[in-house]
């Protein structure tokens, strides 16, 4: 089985090798914000898109006119990349996938990827990579890099800058060990197992809350662009930062906690991205429960429940184990013991209580035994062989879910 995985060092640059980035990330910027505003014009004017092709050809005019000479300075692989970049987000765009194609501002994931292994040279004895018109990178490998390099990005994020190395492998078809489970994600708890085991609500923003407002409000005091304006901010972004180190590490922890122990994971199929959809509507059609909706927001936000499912999706793979998905209809409101249905049997956030039969218990752990009897009454409908042929991920899991996986069974990650 081929495994695709990341892995992702810090860079310890030199003050040139700095610059150098910056300059890179810039012109890669420059292309792209370029290539969509010629693509918007064509598109106003009613004209056809231009092409991956169209578009480098547009490139090299570009490198070679008087004016952006300067884009000649940068490696030209990461340039195209960019163009191959905008063309995806331009065709998701147009199947209805994605919203237009924003452009990009300085500072905001300023990276680039080198998409040639020939050009690449890893020496992981010396702890250091080879990148074109860089040279000699060194990286703090806090752990070996395993298969072949595919491709390098470089990234910058709060003033460090990192390389993300992605290989290819063979590894041995695994066997999944362990049963199957359900799961219930929620606001009181992160994660509640059919098994009775929870997760505890992941609060790392609101610890950090506080001070985030503080700095916010520091720098807002500031005036813009003064040194000291500029001092505030970076506090800001290391808030920013760490916030996101603390959720990636938790998310991580509690994914691979789950996927060493099942082999079948059931999960609602909550449509993070509807329930998150902007609160507050649109001048002609303002939206209701803006409070309450923004409040719901910023802790499924907070909580990470779609990268939690990313992670899940293919850890499990990577153990030979699989993740599904089922529609959420009623698994909140059945009772588990008479199986009445009713909203009322949910009588507050935490507790269940069915109406009918009186049967009582914690709100999410029913769910979550409810995903999996919904789970397991899914697959009852599905021969047992075309699931384990991997045949029925597409049937079982919606496109849009987040959670589809590629026939040849490649997932990409971190372990
Ligand atoms: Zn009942």
């Amino acid at each position: 089985m081929q495994r695709l995985q990341a892995f992702k060092y810090a860079l310890m640059p030199s003050g040139e090798q700095q610059r150098q980035m910056r300059r890179f990330a810039g012109a890669c910027r420059f292309v792209f914000n370029r290539a969509l505003a010629l693509q918007k014009e064509r598109y106003e004017r009613d004209e056809k898109k231009l092409g991956y092709a169209g578009l480098c050809k547009r490139l090299t005019e570009w490198r070679n006119s008087a004016d952006t000479a300067w884009l000649a300075d940068a490696p030209a692989h990461p340039l195209q990349q960019t163009l191959k970049d905008l063309e995806r987000a331009y065709s998701n765009f147009f199947a209805k996938r994605a919203d237009f194609p924003r452009f990009k501002k300085k500072g905001r994931s300023d990276s680039f990827r080198y998409p040639d292994p020939k050009q690449i040279k890893l020496d992981q004895a010396n702890s250091r990579l080879f990148l074109p018109k860089l040279g000699w990178l060194r990286l703090r490998q806090s752990r070996d890099v395993l298969g072949t390099v595919k491709n390098v990005t470089v990234n910058q994020s709060c003033g460090v800058w990192s390389v993300s190395i992605q290989t290819e492998r063979d590894v041995e078809q695994p066997v999944s060990q362990g049963g199957a489970v359900g799961i219930d994600m929620g606001i009181v708890r992160f994660a509640t197992l059919s098994d009775g085991t929870f997760y505890a609500p992941l609060n790392c923003f609101k610890r950090h809350e506080t001070a985030l407002r503080r700095a916010q409000r520091a720098m807002s005091r500031k005036t813009k662009f003064s040194n000291n304006w500029k001092k505030a901010k970076a506090r800001v972004q290391r808030l920013h930062a760490r916030i996101g180190h603390v959720r990636r590490d938790y998310l991580h922890k509690t994914s691979t906690a789950i996927s060493q122990n099942h082999a079948l994971v059931f999960v609602e199929d909550l449509q993070v991205r509807n329930l998150s959809r902007s609160a507050a509507g649109t001048t002609e059609v303002p939206g209701s429960d803006v409070r309450a909706k923004s409040g719901l927001n910023k802790s499924i936000l907070d909580q990470g429940w779609f990268e939690f499912r990313r992670q899940l999706d293919y850890k499990l793979q990577w153990r030979g184990g699989h993740l599904v998905a089922v529609p959420p209809q009623n698994t909140s409101r059945t009772c588990l013991c008479c199986g009445h249905v009713s909203a009322a049997n949910r009588q507050t956030q935490a507790r269940f209580a069915c109406v009918v039969c009186g049967f009582e218990d914690n709100a999410d752990l029913v769910g979550a035994i409810n995903v999996l009897r919904a789970g397991h009454a899914r697959l009852a409908c599905v021969p047992q062989g075309d699931f384990l042929r991997g045949k029925v991920s597409g049937a079982v899991m919606p496109p849009a879910a987040g959670t589809q996986r590629s026939d040849s069974s490649v997932a990409q990650g971190r372990a």
